[in-house]
């Protein structure tokens, strides 16, 4: 169960609720955003009254309760969370569930109102959080060029690594804080939000002064100290699937993120391993109606490392969009085939152009649904 309190509710209501909340034994979680939020992740004891049979009445009739999420299943928190309404790049808040999970079906809804600002952007929901941009940082004036090209073409984002989890020890790394604020640059010059990964804990602070959105690599999906120290952090997440994740794992590493204090996590579907070989990985589209069903949060597709060829960039980037993807993460250079990682997956910015109109249709379409 999920009780989001009332921006009003005093100290002493929520007191009592978390009270009432405890009393068959289970464990209750408090999250202070704008509102504060009751999530009630397990533990109940089963000598005192199972959680189940505590009346949702009871708890939503009491003083300072907004709203009661009944049955969020094992991630109420990714279930209930769309990371807040707003406040900018530095503040944190919680959003409201939907009108459907205050109803109690669960079944959260596909609106306008779904995700977060950052900066003057907002993530999700309403407008294609397009994020393009080189697999690593190469150097500034290539930065520039393809900053340029990818704001020009509409891009929210740019994407550009500068810590690489490589298969390979002796492949190029990327070219570490020195590439964030490369890509830094860049992303100003052309009003872009920045998206670039973090490997390990210990460089979140460090890229928190460059990034405004953390990615979190499909190697690292289930790296939970990682992922805990990204609840703490004051950047939206990006969080890819693993290679080899199913949703629920999926979600469950969302949870971590979320349940450490941080609500502000974009997922990221970036394609599986199946025994398929033509392609370099599996890009499960699948995903996105289920997450859709299952959680507030937005939702991104990744067709170049989803496919792994140019070639099919373009074609799985418009059935990304129009299953329902919130935003799209592509490999862009000016020049691909001098790319110093992904190439072969690496469009140019003339089909990253013929992408973003492909998908302003798209979502044309969708609208008059
Ligand atoms: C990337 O975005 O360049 C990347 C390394 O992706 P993934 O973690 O999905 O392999
Ligand atoms: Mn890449």
């Amino acid at each position: 169960m999920i009780v989001v309190m009332e921006r009003w509710a005093t100290e002493g209501q929520i007191a009592d609720v978390v009270e009432r909340l405890g009393e068959g034994g289970a464990r209750v979680q408090r999250l202070d955003g704008e509102r504060v939020t009751l999530a009630v992740t397990g533990g109940v004891d089963r000598t005192h009254p199972p959680l189940g049979s505590m009346s949702h009445s009871s708890i939503s009739g009491m003083a300072g309760v907004g709203s009661v999420l009944k049955d969020p299943g094992a991630t109420p928190l990714v279930a209930a969370m769309d990371g807040g309404t707003g406040g900018g790049s530095g503040e944190r808040g919680w959003g409201e569930p939907s009108t459907e999970a205050r109803a109690g079906t669960g079944v959260p809804a596909a609106d306008a109102d779904l995700g977060f600002q950052v900066r003057d952007r907002w993530i999700g929901g309403r407008e294609l959080f397009a994020v393009a941009g080189p697999c690593s940082v190469e150097d500034p004036e290539t930065m520039e060029r393809i900053a340029e090209a990818v704001a020009a073409a509409g891009a929210i984002g740019l994407r550009a690594g500068a810590f690489k989890p490589r298969s390979s020890p002796y492949s190029f790394q990327g070219m570490g804080e020195e590439g964030l604020a490369v890509a830094r640059a860049a992303a100003d010059a052309h009003g872009l939000l920045l998206v670039s990964e973090v490997l390990d804990a210990t460089q979140i602070p460090m890229a928190a002064r460059y990034v405004d959105v953390l990615q979190v690599g499909s190697r690292n999906m289930y790296n939970t100290p990682l992922l805990r120290e990204l609840g703490r952090a004051r950047r939206p997440v990006l969080l890819k699937r693993g290679l080899a994740a199913t949703i629920d794992e999926w979600l469950n590493a969302a949870e971590y993120v979320v349940s450490a204090g941080n609500p502000r996590v974009i997922l990221c579907e970036r394609g599986i391993r199946t025994f398929e070989t033509a392609t370099r990985n599996t890009l499960d589209l699948n995903a996105i109606p289920v997450i859709r069903e299952r959680s507030r949060l937005p939702v991104v597709v990744d067709p170049s490392h989803g496919t792994g060829h140019r070639a099919y960039v373009r074609a799985m980037a418009r059935a990304a969009v129009a299953c329902g993807a919130d935003g799209l993460l592509l490999e862009v250079h000016t020049q691909p085939d001098r790319a110093l990682s992904d190439g072969a997956q690496t469009i140019d910015p003339d089909t990253f152009r013929k992408v973003m109109r492909d998908a302003e249709a798209i979502r044309g379409v969708l609208a008059g649904d």
